[in-house]
């Protein structure tokens, strides 16, 4: 199901364009809004219904999700932590789901240019940036560089 933009509701911050990770939202020269410029290489990941904070993008069904004549609303509430899909089938039977976002505070996440750069050390160690502390444990195995595992 690829996206597209209600212009009269996007008002061109262009947050659609930098989380969209197909590269396919971009902001129209003429009218300064945004839009959906190659639906079918859309990855369907909705990442910008997400992002959009004017709730402009909505995503269009295919068939096999929903007999032609349907229509997906995408509803994103920050306050709630939630994202609200509505489908409206063409007799006028409508569905809801909603589903959580996250399960932290909207902003709550560092981003990681507010974290020490790395130092040089760092570029050799086993572990991954912030590990073990975001997994939660005290310490992760680690290999050993002298044991070639031919005992
Ligand atoms: Fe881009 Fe994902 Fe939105 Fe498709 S759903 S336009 S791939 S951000
Ligand atoms: Fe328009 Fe929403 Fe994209 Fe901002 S995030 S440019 S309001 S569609």
């Amino acid at each position: 199901m690829p996206t597209f933009v209600y212009m009269t509701r996007c008002d061109g911050c262009g947050h659609c364009v930098d989380i969209c990770p197909s590269d396919i939202m971009h902001i129209d020269p003429t009218y300064r809004r945004a839009l959906n410029i190659e639906p079918n290489m859309c990855w369907e990941c909705y990442s910008c219904v997400k992002a959009c904070p004017q709730n402009a993008i909505d995503a269009r069904g295919y068939a096999d999700f929903a007999p032609l004549g349907h229509s997906v609303r995408v509803l994103r509430e920050e306050s709630k932590g939630t994202v609200s899909w509505k489908i409206k089938f063409r007799d006028g039977t409508e569905k809801d789901f909603v589903s959580p976002i996250r399960t932290t505070p909207w902003g709550s996440i560092k981003s990681p240019a507010e974290y020490e750069s790395p130092t040089e050390e760092s570029f050799r160690d086993q572990q991954l940036a912030h590990e073990p502390e975001f997994l939660k444990v005290d310490e992760l195995p680690t290999l050993d560089p002298d044991d070639r595992g031919t005992d």
